[in-house]
């Protein structure tokens, strides 16, 4: 009895429940298909490609090597192997982009046709979109009734399984590494270097990711969360995206190592951003394309500016305002941006620079290792006030403000930007209000060593609102 257990964003054993159910089934067959028929914005960026070669890798350790890695087209391979393997069913676990949707309900319904039964499961939300809805039926469009009443009222989400304890795999042709490498999802220019010291991709990774999160840094998070030079949050995203940890590990876990943790103010804010992400997902199944469309209409009529040579200086962190510079430089190294410097950046792009929130979508698309089509189309358009539940159009965060109050030292950025490290810390957010004089001590010359500001911070502020009052009239 051949059950064919297909990964997706799930690449993990403990708490998998299509897995374990395959467990139970005889002969489990792990399948992984890169799908190239992805549509052109759901392809995979290249740091995620990164991520996903070293990802599978684990999976297929955990596995005694015997995954089977192929490429192509899902609803043609998942048949074909049924036939090569005899196989009896078919099982994974649910993803959300519509695209994904649609592909898994089609080959459901071919299987089907052939009296193959297929099973898919809750792996990688706490509680699935259409299990949440207003009273009158309709999705909520706002975070806080969706989670406080929507969600947190509802059951409770699904504890983790454990790991299955009778497993027999299948000895299949061509498993193991030979099918990871040939997808050739590393790049020949070892860009991934400073990567590969912060990051361990893999169901290892993560579960370690959430231990020194909990005894480290749980219990200050709420305050240290903003803090982009503090380790103050857990790092998990890439792997919850990968699925190489599920929500529902991190939730217990926290549940199980704290007493009343909704009582206590760092870990329900904690719990809470597991909850943003459940309500990206959220959006994301309910709305349409929402990392193209914007949600509220009426920025369709938005004056965008479109400008290649600020939106160069932008991702190259050549802004000239120091905590923008920082943030982006910090992405392009590792992959990562803290969530405080996110929110910055992506103001500065469509605020300050007024260039189109899905060209920063796109940019974050490529470079971030948790590059997630639920939460970085949630975010940019949180970030551009044209979202479900946004930060409004006209509060334009002040990088410079934002940078004295979250790094009030200058430490992030002198991280990111060695070239500014020499000034003192009240200058580190404003090189060009220093004298002359001390950016020459500090072997600083702006416009030679570090660029100098792109644009004026109040000018381009009274321009981003100017172009909003002419969105108003317009619609
Ligand atoms: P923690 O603070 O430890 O939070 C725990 C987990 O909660 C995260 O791993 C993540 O899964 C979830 N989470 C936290 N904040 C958010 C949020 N605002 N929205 C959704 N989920 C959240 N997150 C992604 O995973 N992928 C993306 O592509 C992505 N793009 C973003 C783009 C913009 C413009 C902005 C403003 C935010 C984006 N985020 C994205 C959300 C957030 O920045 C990251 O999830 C967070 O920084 C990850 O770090 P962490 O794991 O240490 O988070």
């Amino acid at each position: 009895n051949v059950c064919i257990m297909w990964f997706r964003q799930d690449l993990r054993l403990l708490d998998n429940p299509a897995f374990s159910f395959a467990a139970e089934q005889g002969n489990v067959l792990p399948v992984f298909i890169f799908d190239n028929t992805a549509p052109k914005n759901a392809k995979l960026g290249g740091a995620s490609q990164w991520w996903l070669h070293n990802s599978l890798k684990s999976l297929n350790k955990s596995l005694d090597n015997h995954l089977l890695v192929l490429s192509g087209d899902p609803k043609k391979l998942i048949p074909q192997l049924c036939e090569e393997y005899s196989a009896s069913s078919v099982v994974w676990n649910r993803c959300y982009e519509e695209w994904q949707r649609e592909r898994d309900a089609s080959i459901k319904s071919e299987l089907n046709k052939n009296d193959i039964p297929a099973r898919s499961f809750n792996g990688s939300l706490l509680w699935e979109p259409m299990q949440v809805l207003k009273k009158d039926e309709t999705p909520y469009k706002v975070f806080t009734p969706y989670y406080r009443k929507g969600c947190l009222q509802k059951d409770p989400p699904r504890f983790p399984v454990s790991k299955p304890e009778n497993l027999t795999l299948c000895e299949a042709k061509g498993a193991g590494e030979t099918g990871i490498e040939q997808l050739k999802l590393t790049p020949s220019i070892p860009w991934y270097k400073d990567m590969e010291k912060m990051w361990e991709p893999g169901e290892e990774g993560a579960a370690s990711r959430l231990s020194r999160f909990i005894e480290e840094a749980a219990q200050s998070y709420q305050n240290d969360r903003n803090l982009p030079a503090v380790k103050g949050t857990s790092l998990l995203s890439p792997h919850l995206h990968f699925g190489e940890i599920s929500p529902n590990q991190a939730w217990f876990a926290i549940l199980g190592a704290f007493d009343n943790a909704f009582d206590h103010k760092d870990l329900d804010v904690y719990l809470s951003e597991l909850g943003w992400r459940e309500f990206s997902y959220y959006l994301l199944y309910h709305f349409d394309n929402i990392n193209e469309v914007n949600f509220n209409a009426k920025f369709n009529h938005f004056p965008w500016r479109s400008s290649r040579k600020d939106l160069e200086a932008w991702q190259k962190g050549q802004t000239g305002i120091p905590i923008v510079d920082a943030g982006m430089r910090e992405l392009y190294k590792t992959g990562y941006m803290h969530n405080r410097v996110r929110m910055i950046v992506g103001s500065f792009l469509v605020k300050n620079l007024l260039i189109d929130w899905r060209e920063g979508e796109r940019w974050f698309w490529d470079c971030l290792l948790d590059a997630d089509m639920a939460s970085n189309s949630a975010g940019w358009q949180w970030v551009a006030g044209s979202g479900a539940d946004a930060s409004p159009y006209f509060r334009v965060f002040n990088p410079l403000l934002q940078g004295e109050k979250f790094d009030k030292e200058g430490e992030y950025v002198k991280t990111y930007c060695p070239e500014l490290a020499k000034l003192p810390s009240k200058l580190i957010h404003q090189p060009w209000a220093a004298e002359k004089n001390v950016l020459k001590a500090c072997g600083i010359e702006l416009g030679k060593d570090y660029p100098k500001p792109i644009v004026d911070l109040k000018a381009s502020r009274q321009r981003a609102l100017d172009a909003f009052s002419e969105m108003k009239e317009r619609n």
